[in-house]
């Protein structure tokens, strides 16, 4: 039990009812590690290792994932998962409301296609920001005086294809994964920046980003329907004594939304196709965390998926793995709430 809570935890987050809910009735009920989802034709009630109300706080959500994240400064591969339908908080989870505000408009940039220095970046609010701005502080913080070396890079699934969202935000370049004995899986050609600093990291972080709301604002069917995955390498210095850190590396990612139908629009054959790989893949991702969980025996089907392969040497026994399932309090979304509940449920 106490081996399961380390290497994979499931937390749900509630998000706090919003203006953009037309009709603000909720169908979810807290009440310690319970939540309560029900309506007039649902009733359901179930346990989870940690639930974040509407409540709590960013800097909350970051101290469920903070020893993990330390982890990686000692070696272990982690993995932090926001999974959930489009609107219930993913991104408010890994990347902060603080950071729409500090993020620059995405317009000129595409027009020239050339990267701008970020606006006099203001200072960054730690008690707004999400996980992946406060873990890059925080790892930064901890390894202020070993003799590491830091790198970042930042990718996109988009229809079972890899692109790299610092180089190539334009998605015609796909990438191969791959794997060798000594790196693990990687991917390859996928640029891997070297950062001695929490804001040159932060720096790419919002540059990458930008180009995902690109996509967004001008094909606007593309909110999220990628996968981005934000990846932080650590290696240690090679002429380091023995037992020192080799090589460590934490994912962050942001999941697609996993609704089962576009409520917003029609179904084009593209969006189909989209939606059709976008299941498939966390599909896989909820066979492999279920297996992780234990609940399943024998083979885990890493290979069904690129987000399971890629995630495959950071996503096992011996990584650190924690998901959080965000979820709407509207009754409206009760049917992709429960679904979404259903998918946590896999993991523990
Ligand atoms: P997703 O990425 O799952 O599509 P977002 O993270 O964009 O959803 O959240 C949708 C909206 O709800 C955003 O305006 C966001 O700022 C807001 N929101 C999400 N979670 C919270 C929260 N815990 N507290 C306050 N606002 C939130
Ligand atoms: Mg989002």
């Amino acid at each position: 039990m106490e081996e399961n809570s380390e290497h994979l935890k499931v937390a749900i987050r509630v998000r706090p009812m919003l203006d953009i809910d037309k009709v603000q009735d909720s169908a979810v009920f807290l009440n310690d590690n319970t939540i309560q989802v029900s309506d007039s034709t649902h009733m359901t009630t179930s346990t989870y290792d940690r639930i974040f109300s509407s409540a709590s706080s960013q800097q909350e959500v970051f101290e469920y994932a903070q020893s993990s994240v330390e982890g990686v400064a000692r070696g272990f591969n982690c993995t932090i998962l926001a999974y959930g339908q489009t609107g219930s908080g993913k991104t408010y989870t890994m990347f902060g409301a603080e950071w729409e505000s500090n993020n620059p408009a995405p317009q000129i940039y595409y027009q020239n296609r050339i990267p701008r220095p970020v606006k006099k970046a203001q200072p960054l609010n730690r008690l707004k920001i999400g996980i992946i701005p406060t873990s890059i502080l925080h790892l930064f913080e901890i390894t202020k005086e070993k003799p590491l070396t830091i790198y970042c890079s930042f990718l996109q699934i988009y229809n079972e294809k890899i692109y790299d969202l610092l180089q190539n935000p334009n998605r015609d370049k796909p990438l191969p994964i791959r794997e060798e004995r000594d790196s693990g899986i990687f991917v390859e050609n996928l640029a891997e920046y070297v950062v001695e600093k929490a804001e040159d990291c932060i720096f790419l972080l919002k540059q990458g980003d930008r180009n995902r709301v690109v996509r967004q604002t001008r094909f606007n069917h593309h909110s999220s329907r990628s996968h981005t995955i934000f990846q932080i390498l650590i290696e240690g210095d090679k002429a380091n004594k023995r037992g020192a850190l080799k090589r460590a590396k934490m994912n962050l990612c942001d999941l697609a939304g996993s609704e089962k139908f576009d409520k917003e629009g029609i179904m084009v054959k593209d969006h189909i196709q989209e939606m059709n790989n976008i299941n498939k893949s966390l599909t896989t991702l909820g066979k492999v965390i279920s297996a992780l969980s234990g609940n399943t025996a024998g083979h885990i089907p890493y290979r069904e998926s690129k987000l399971t392969r890629l995630l495959q040497d950071s996503l096992a026994v011996n990584t650190r793995t924690i998901l959080i399932a965000t979820i709407s309090p509207a009754s409206v979304y009760i049917e992709e709430t429960l679904n979404t509940l259903k998918f946590a449920d896999r993991a523990k």
